[in-house]
């Protein structure tokens, strides 16, 4: 399983596609604008296995601001939404209010909806995007990838009913390893970031993240006993509200 995936962006998509397929039971393929989706959606053929998302990622929002409407469009017709957030590191800040437009029009969307699952990015930037979606109620479930705030920060995601996509990379370090020990056992779910997310050299691929072995403690009996890990257990009740 794996909740955060940028199976498009592989060397190879179509073999990686096609092998996500037949190992894991689901992937969701977060893409990273309007038109990456349309070209996604087109060039490869649904799988009941593989959710592929509408978004606009924080990074590119500078750019591609001119298809917001577009990816307003394609949200009304999506189950879920992603990867979209805010990005307020250093070689992105200055776009901050860019991305803030976008993210607030799509937030406000989800909730005129009656609510989507969204894939969320925040780094260095939780503090505004928990601000949008506080002031936007029945936005529908967050999903904070790749969580690298502060604990304080942490806890006020939690506040909010965030839920968490963790996956290796994060887990490859200490102060990830802290901040997933942290979190609420039942609202945290497997991503790989692939092929962004790189662990010893090559990127992360969708089948790994559920049986890698350096799960925290409180999650550990997961990685070991796939069929009734607390992870397994989470990815089904995330994917039962995808599922509406
Ligand atoms: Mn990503």
């Amino acid at each position: 399983m794996d909740f955060h995936c940028h199976v498009d962006l592989y060397p190879n998509p179509r073999e990686v596609y096609r092998e996500a397929i037949e190992r894991n039971e689901f992937t969701w393929l977060v893409t990273t604008s309007p038109r990456a989706f349309a070209a996604t959606s087109k060039a490869l053929a649904p799988s009941p296995r593989v959710l592929i998302t509408p978004g606009l990622h924080p990074e590119l929002a500078h750019e591609r601001a001119a298809e917001l409407p577009l990816l307003l469009e394609q949200i009304g017709l999506a189950r879920a939404v992603g990867e979209v957030g805010l990005d307020g590191s250093a070689r992105f800040k200055a776009h901050l209010n860019t991305q803030t437009r976008i993210f607030e029009a799509v937030i406000e969307e989800c909730a005129g909806l009656g609510g989507r699952i969204l894939s969320i990015h925040s780094r260095q930037a939780v503090k505004q995007v928990l601000a949008v979606l506080k002031a936007h109620p029945g936005y529908g479930t967050a999903v904070l990838h790749w969580f690298s705030g502060t604990t304080a920060e942490l806890k006020a995601a939690i506040d909010e009913g965030c839920w968490f996509s963790v996956g290796p990379a994060m887990l490859a370090t200490a102060g990830g390893q802290r901040l997933v020990a942290m979190m609420p056992g039942d609202r945290v779910v497997p991503e790989s970031d692939g092929p962004f997310a790189n662990v010893a050299g090559r990127p992360v691929m969708p089948w790994e993240p559920l049986h890698w072995p350096s799960w925290p403690a409180a999650l550990a009996p997961v990685a070991s006993n796939p069929g009734r890990s607390s992870l397994v257990n989470n990815a089904r009740r995330l994917l039962a509200k995808i599922s509406g």
